[in-house]
């Protein structure tokens, strides 16, 4: 498992994430922002665990994200 965390006062509603870079683990969020699909979540849209097989995928959108909003560790 992989703990995500998507930073809101960061993220700029871009997309990049949810729609091009990893749609199995970000989807469209409040007001644009990016969350995490439902199944992934802790307690909120933004904080939650994701298994191993997706790591890969949520780490390439950590990169890819322009304001550097996405922590996966
Ligand atoms: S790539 Fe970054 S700024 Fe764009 S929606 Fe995802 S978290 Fe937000």
């Amino acid at each position: 498992m992989a703990k995500v965390t998507i930073d809101q006062n960061e993220c700029t509603g871009c997309g990049l994430c949810y729609n091009d870079e990893c749609p199995d683990v970000f989807v469209e969020g409040d007001g644009g922002n990016s969350a995490l699909q439902e199944k992934y979540r802790k307690g909120a849209p933004d904080t939650g665990e994701i298994p191993d097989d997706k790591k890969a995928c949520a780490a390439q959108a950590a990169d890819a994200c322009p304001v550097s909003a996405i922590k996966v560790e």
